[in-house]
């Protein structure tokens, strides 16, 4: 049996890129974080999209964030073929909670409340997609 990575990074697939999330993923391939903010009821939001899911306003706005949060939850798999990963929600500092992937960390190694920080890594043919590591 092979030693397992302690990064937890695991071969991610090209995410759909739409219209709507076109402008997220161009930001992500130059290593910029985009989270939306409504210009009506000022809350921002996640994941983006043109309809702000509090007030229904489609008057939102692209808005760079510096990826920064802490860990709501997580669940560490520890049994896959690439080895350990880690998925759960961090709340970004704006507020809105991102659904994530851990890396940089050893499974032990997270805990809920903990300060993360957004980082891109290369998906399968498509842009980099966002996952967090510690801060
Ligand atoms: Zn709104």
């Amino acid at each position: 049996m092979s030693e397992a990575p302690a990064n937890m990074s695991r071969p991610i697939p090209a995410p759909m890129v739409s219209v709507e999330t076109k402008p997220f993923w161009d930001a992500a391939a130059e290593g910029r974080f985009l989270i939306k903010r409504c210009a009506e009821c000022g809350k921002a939001f996640w994941y983006p999209r043109n309809l702000c899911p509090f007030c229904m306003s489609t008057e939102t706005v692209w808005e760079e964030s510096p990826g920064e949060g802490a860990i709501y939850t997580y669940s560490v798999m520890r049994r896959s073929p690439t080895g350990p990963y880690a998925i759960g929600y961090v709340t970004l500092d704006e507020g809105p909670a991102v659904l994530t992937n851990f890396v940089d960390v050893a499974p032990d190694g997270l805990a809920i409340g903990m300060r993360v920080k957004v980082k891109f890594q290369p998906t399968e043919g498509g842009p980099p997609a966002p996952v967090f590591a510690p801060a």
